[in-house]
């Protein structure tokens, strides 16, 4: 992972300020009138972070191009930190940049992500040739490994967010299927109920349950039913509303919640999918395997908020949907 490519973490508007605050307080203790954190880009320099004072001529976003032998690309390309007590006796520097704003004398260190690559300086600069003693520099040291440790804390962060994600994602769908599992079909269907109880629409709820689903299992093989129910969950997830909430309840039981619609409506879409359902076809082994659901559709009252109490409803219908000869939709008397 420690690819010159990878993508480091936003710096936040709280991590600038502490920076600022550093930046304030580095500046007065090396009694220098400026101090900064330079940012590093492929192409230039920008002026990230600076000390808050009026003998500091940066603006922040100002850019200093590379190529152009300022002090902080050489800190960069060398890798190492840079004392120029007066840069006006040392040929290296005759070209640089600061010297034309009579800036003779410098401290910076590099500034990397844990990674390796280059976040840029914090350096200090002054118009005057003076000497730092043994203690201001250790100092500097210091604050460039808070910084560092600030950049560390950052990405740790940024991974720990993307192991969350990963995680919660796993513990929420259905492996076969990748539709949401029971739990999370329970939790979002419940957080869309306390939604829709607010705005006082119709909701209604699917319970579906694939017929003599047993007997595929059993003449073809646990793998092909396996392929038969992601064919089935895959169907009915291209038919379904985006804001509807489907889930896998179990072996090869499913469920839909529908927001914002009546019984007369959600009828119409069961039989519209039973019909979908019966029209799906798996062809392995020579065989045609085609199947149907059954479907139990009930409409939730206005006073329930718990996705659990509706679920044993539509099951009820679904149990009655199966009784009937399956291959049915069945609700309640409208
Ligand atoms: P009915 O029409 O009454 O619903 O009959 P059925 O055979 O569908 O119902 P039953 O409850 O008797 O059997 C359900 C079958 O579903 C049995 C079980 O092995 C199978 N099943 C449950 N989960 C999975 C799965 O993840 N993969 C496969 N291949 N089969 C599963
Ligand atoms: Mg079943
Ligand atoms: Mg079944």
């Amino acid at each position: 992972m420690t690819s010159k490519l990878s993508k480091h973490p936003h710096i936040s508007s709280d991590l600038l300020n502490q920076w600022q605050t550093i930046m304030d307080i580095l500046s007065v203790i090396m009694d220098v009138p400026i101090a900064l954190i330079m940012r590093y880009q492929t192409a230039h320099f920008s002026v990230y972070v600076k000390n808050d004072d009026q003998g500091n001529p940066f603006d922040i976003g100002e850019i200093v191009e590379n190529g152009t032998g300022s002090y902080c690309e050489s800190v960069i390309n060398d890798d190492n930190p840079i004392l120029i007590p007066n840069a006006l006796l040392d040929e290296k520097w005759v070209n640089a940049p600061e010297i034309e704003m009579g800036l003779i004398n410098y401290l910076g260190f590099p500034l990397r992500w844990p990674n390796g690559d280059a976040f840029g300086t914090i350096c200090i600069l002054n118009t005057e040739a003076v000497s730092y003693s043994e203690k201001q520099q250790q100092l500097m040291l210091q604050i460039k490994n808070i910084v560092e440790s600030n950049l560390e804390l950052l990405e740790k962060n940024q991974q720990l967010e993307v192991l969350s994600n990963n995680l919660q994602y796993l513990a929420n769908t259905d492996d076969l299927t990748g539709i949401w599992n029971r739990r999370a079909f329970i939790h979002e269907s419940n957080k869309e109920l306390q939604r829709t109880m607010r705005s006082n629409h119709n909701t209604c709820l699917l319970m579906m349950d694939i017929d003599d689903f047993k007997v595929i299992n059993d003449a073809f093989g646990h793998e092909v039913g396996d392929e038969v129910l992601k064919l089935f969950s895959h169907s009915i997830q291209a038919a379904k509303r985006p804001y509807d909430v489907f889930g896998r309840i179990g072996g090869e039981e499913f469920a839909v919640l529908l927001p914002e619609t009546t019984l007369k409506q959600a009828m119409l879409l069961a039989e519209r999918l039973r019909k979908k359902v019966a029209a799906i076809f798996y062809y392995t082994g020579g065989n045609d395997i085609s199947i149907t659901v059954s479907i139990g559709a009930y409409e939730l009252k206005d006073d329930e908020t718990n996705i659990l109490v509706a679920l044993n409803k539509a099951d009820k219908l679904l149990y009655a949907a199966k009784h009937a000869g399956k291959n049915t939709v069945m609700a309640e008397a409208l």
